[in-house]
């Protein structure tokens, strides 16, 4: 097991100074425009493919990296780079992860590459859960899954909202509702492979901020996907709700234990999340940083001044704080470590939160020009608002954190 460690080693030194050159050479001298036509970057995204950071091979690695550093350290360095396009990059992550999670190795082997497609013809692939009513509250979830036995076919029928990707995916991975008895536990993974009659996008989100990245609701109207693109199988899924129909009969003691297994899954991947943050928040505080040295007032730079030098200095100790949750966390998750105080949540509602405010310190320090588009900081400021929302609200990190703490069913 890999000790914690707060340093990188020299393989993901080497690997983090490639991405930051992309990063700075690539994304960051074309965030502006994308941004403004709030659209897929799909020439940067082929870029990326090209030189193997948009493919399964890298995420694979980074995400497999025993220390547990090597997704923090990507997702740092591309959300430094650009939040939108950083999001149309990985976004494809989210839907791959969820077969990873629960495919079976025949499913992992035939579907994750296609998400990713290769560098001559790049594709993306959307995670498909948030639902109309059913965002925080996920046990909400109405789209249905139904066997057709007879045709060994899965019927699906819903709407689902807020797909990054949604509807422009290549593959698209779905949550459904097999058991509606069950809550949580009677939902089922699903992969709707491309061109399949009866999924549609819905509307398209014109967004605060990660414009470049692509989010719409995602339409299914008898969608009829063959047996074995239920993830993890028949099988497996019959023998996972026969056990939580047995549990639910045990009354809440055995449901405290379902709950408590689901959240632990949901605890492994905020860390990433957290990681994104800590990007944008340094790229903010840096421009800040610059400007405050080179910007005079009153014959002086405006550094000269505590009141703007102190600013700078809580920036960078809260980014700095943010870092180390999230190294923490990463670290527990990949070595296997049980999240005992909700460290996952931590990590992603004090890296987001600082993210918010730090962007919004630096957009301060740069006076007038901060709150034009002359300069990033004002849309670095939009792309941080996303990180308190998605993959869980800051009031819901909240509540695990509480729940988790105190052992208390706190609403
Ligand atoms: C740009 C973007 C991309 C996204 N990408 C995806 C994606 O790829 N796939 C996907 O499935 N989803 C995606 N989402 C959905 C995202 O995960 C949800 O927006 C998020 O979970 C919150 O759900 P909601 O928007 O319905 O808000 P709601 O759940 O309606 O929450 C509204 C407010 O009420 C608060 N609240 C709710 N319940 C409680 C409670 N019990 N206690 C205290 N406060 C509470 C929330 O914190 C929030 O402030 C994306 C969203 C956005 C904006």
């Amino acid at each position: 097991m890999a000790e914690f460690t707060m340093e990188l080693n020299d393989e993901q030194k080497e690997v983090r100074d490639w991405i930051h050159g992309f990063a700075a050479d690539v994304m960051r001298p074309a965030a502006a425009e994308w941004d403004e036509r709030e659209e897929t970057p799909w020439p940067v995204i082929q870029e990326a493919a090209k030189i193997g950071l948009y493919s399964l091979d890298f995420y694979a690695q980074q995400f497999f990296d025993p220390t547990g550093l090597g997704i923090p350290m990507t997702m740092e360095e591309l959300f430094w780079g650009d939040a939108g396009i950083a999001l149309s990059i990985v976004g494809t992550g989210l839907a791959a992860v969820g077969v990873l999670a629960n495919g079976t190795e025949e499913q992992i082997g035939t579907w994750v590459p296609q998400m990713y497609g290769d560098a001559h013809d790049v594709k993306v692939a959307a995670f498909c859960s948030s639902e109309p009513d059913a965002g925080s509250d996920v046990a909400s979830m109405r789209t249905r899954a139904v066997y057709d036995e007879a045709k060994d076919e899965w019927v699906l029928n819903g709407t689902k909202t807020w797909a990054t990707n949604g509807g422009i995916a290549n593959v698209h991975v779905v949550v459904a509702v097999v058991d509606p008895e069950l809550g949580s536990k009677g939902h089922a993974s699903f992969i709707v492979p491309p061109n399949t009659p009866g999924l549609s996008q819905g509307q398209k989100f014109k967004k605060h901020g990660i414009r470049a990245s692509h989010t719409a609701e995602v339409v299914l109207e008898n969608v009829r996907v063959p047996g074995h693109c239920l993830l993890g199988g028949k099988d497996k899924l019959d023998e996972r709700l026969a056990r939580a129909r047995e549990r639910a009969k045990g009354g809440v003691g055995g449901w405290g234990r379902v709950k408590n297994a689901a959240m632990a899954t949901f605890e492994a991947s905020r860390p990433a999340v957290g990681a994104m943050a800590v990007g944008t928040a340094r790229a903010a505080y840096e421009e800040a940083l610059e400007y405050a040295r080179t910007r005079e007032q009153f014959g002086r730079p405006i550094i000269d001044n505590q009141g703007v030098a102190f600013q700078l200095a809580d920036m960078r100790t809260q980014i700095d704080a943010a870092r180390l949750l999230v190294w923490r966390a990463s670290w527990m998750a990949v070595t296997g470590k049980k999240f005992e105080s909700a460290e996952g949540s931590m990590s992603k509602l004090f890296a987001s939160e600082t993210a918010k405010k730090v962007t919004a310190q630096a957009i301060q320090i740069l006076g007038g020009n901060g709150f034009t588009r002359e300069y990033p900081v004002e849309r670095m400021h939009r792309d941080a608002a996303i990180y308190t929302i998605f993959e869980g609200t800051s009031e819901i990190q909240r509540l695990v954190i509480a729940r988790t703490l105190s052992g208390m069913p706190i609403r």
